[in-house]
């Protein structure tokens, strides 16, 4: 069983199981995410506490993590790790006669790209990828949300915006979503969504908007955290 808190402005995600006897820590370089393994009856103060008293040990460790992952700019290359919904994969780069494209496959990204293709080239079929994944899923998500909420979006854009995570255009109907959030844990991409579909119920962000947000998509505050949380650490 899986869930998310906010401790000392960390996002966390807890695992509970009766099989763990002790709280054991987790941060590994190919996930910068924070998991703490606890047992299934764990108190949230106690895990609170633990996670208080290893705090230096956790930052010091998240550091190195995002260090490591912004040594160098992306090469588009095969091994080179890149975030796909909040998590790490490896690039697989194969060169072919093929038309270029992208595809995800148990655990790797492959690229698919004209012989001798340049830096720049494979960046445009990385970045034709990354789109396509994040409108699939958007769909997906909206697919999912539309018919509690009775609601229909005409269209969804997937683009890179500079200061907003989504945006809605209430009298045509349709919704911008910021690319960036393919890189980001899924319930931040859910949480966009449900947010700008929830506009076309309720206009303003008041007490109605936020108790839509509450009915149809109630981890949206934890989604928000995780937001601020990944979005310096992005690239
Ligand atoms: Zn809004």
């Amino acid at each position: 069983m899986q869930q998310f808190m906010i401790i000392a402005d960390h996002p966390v995600i807890i695992n509970r199981s009766a099989s763990y006897k002790n709280i054991t820590l987790r941060i590994v370089l190919s996930n910068p995410s924070i998991r703490i393994s606890v047992p299934m009856h764990a108190s949230k103060a106690t895990i609170e506490h633990f996670f208080i008293s290893n705090l230096e040990q956790i930052e010091a460790m998240q550091a190195e993590v995002f260090a490591t992952a912004e040594a160098s700019a992306k090469q588009y290359v095969t091994g080179e790790m890149h975030h796909l919904f909040g998590e790490l994969y490896p690039l697989k780069v194969e060169e072919s006669s093929q038309p270029s494209g992208g595809h995800f496959d148990n655990g790797t990204i492959y690229l698919s790209v004209k012989k001798g293709a340049s830096r720049d080239d494979r960046g445009i079929v990385m970045d034709k990828f990354l789109r396509e994944t994040l409108k699939e899923k958007t769909l997906e998500v909206a697919a999912r949300l539309e018919p509690k909420m009775g609601v229909h979006a005409n269209k969804f854009t997937m683009r890179l915006m500079k200061t907003r995570w989504g945006s809605c255009n209430i009298n045509k109907k349709t919704i911008s979503i910021n690319l960036l959030l393919v890189q980001m844990p899924l319930i931040c991409l859910e949480s966009v969504v449900a947010h700008e579909l929830v506009h076309l119920l309720e206009t303003n962000h008041n007490k109605r908007f936020y108790s839509l947000m509450d009915q149809y998509y109630p981890a949206w505050q934890e989604a928000n955290e995780l937001l601020k949380e990944f979005s310096h650490k992005v690239d």
